[in-house]
């Protein structure tokens, strides 16, 4: 199976030139599988006794920025999922770029926190843990069965400070304006970085159009992110997505609703396999502070991903 021609055309025009035919390569084999300790219930030393134990063999991967994150490789995956660290929500399988986003959002304890798109909950349970289990975390998801994972989840991982919304996040900031210290909109997309070229199913809903209808979708929920975050909030936007229309369209559309509110932070990532935002994009010019952006390119262990930290001033 092949990716959708459409796709690949689209992406040779978004990511640098020289690096397309290594990075179409990437969508052909599985990811090396990463993971973290879970710190309300372990510590990293503890996780690590227990996967020699289980004679897993993994790897550190070494972050300054958080502590505790493993690699190992896809064919150890099904014996790791059969540990009792798993089972008992010590450890959490989860891409690299998905733990990079809430580091860099930084909540501390104490706060008040939203999570507007959290299901199934791997980004609120690096929140929660970040906020050591304290202040308010509220995580909304739109649907039903998501929703529900979300919670089992975030009970299994140990989490109490979190309060679960079964809500359309595009309402939240008319609900609750003005009320969060940060936010994380880890939006609905199309999933483009999580296409694999061995699983026909992760490229079946794509098309240009249903980039187009997410994108609106995008915008109203960082409307709603940005009405509800606090004077001096912060508010971090990502998508596993690579198209503009998902990424640099919707902080366009922010930036010139509310511009002389918003500034953007430059972001230091733990990896060089970045890229910086495109300038334009169609007939769209973009406003030059998305260049604090970062569009994550996919390697044989990180999936592709695009975030912006934003702060209300
Ligand atoms: N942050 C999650 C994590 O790391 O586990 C992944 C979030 S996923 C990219 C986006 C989520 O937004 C999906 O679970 C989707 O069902 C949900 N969603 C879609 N439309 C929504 C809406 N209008 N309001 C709130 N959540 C929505």
């Amino acid at each position: 199976m092949s990716l959708p021609e459409a796709f690949s055309e689209r992406l040779e025009k978004i990511v640098p030139r020289e690096q397309f035919d290594t990075i179409i390569r990437t969508f052909d084999t599985p990811k090396r599988v990463t993971f973290r300790f879970n710190p309300l219930k372990t510590t990293a030393t503890e996780l690590e006794a227990e996967l020699a134990r289980e004679a897993i063999p993994y790897e550190r991967v070494g972050w300054d920025i958080l502590e505790g994150v493993y690699r190992i490789d896809p064919s150890d995956k099904l014996r790791l999922t059969q540990t009792k660290a798993f089972y008992e929500g010590r450890l959490y399988i989860q891409n690299l770029s998905s733990m990079i986003a809430p580091v860099l959002l930084a909540p501390e304890p104490e706060e008040t926190v939203l999570d507007l798109a959290a299901a199934p909950g791997g980004k609120t349970l690096i929140l929660a843990g970040m906020m050591q289990n304290t202040g308010w975390l509220s995580a909304v998801e739109l649907q039903r069965e998501r929703f529900f994972r979300l919670c089992d989840n975030l009970k299994a991982q140990g989490v109490t400070n979190a309060h679960t919304y079964m809500t359309d996040g595009r309402s939240v900031g008319k609900k609750c304006p003005l009320m969060f210290d940060r936010i994380l909109l880890d939006a609905p997309c199309s999933s483009e970085a999580r296409f694999k070229t061995f699983d026909e199913k992760s490229t079946s809903y794509w098309s240009i159009h249903k980039v187009k209808e997410t994108s609106k979708l995008q915008r109203r929920l960082l409307l709603s992110a940005f009405d509800a975050l606090k004077p001096g909030g912060k508010l971090l936007y990502s998508t596993c997505s690579f198209s503009p229309e998902e990424n640099e369209s919707p902080l366009q559309h922010l930036l010139e609703r509310h511009g002389e509110h918003l500034k953007t932070i430059p972001l230091t990532l733990p990896f060089d396999n970045i890229q910086k935002p495109l300038e334009r994009w169609g007939k769209e010019i973009y406003d030059e502070r998305i260049q604090n952006a970062v569009r994550i390119l996919p390697t044989d262990t990180i999936d592709g991903f695009f975030i912006c930290l934003l702060e209300k001033i």
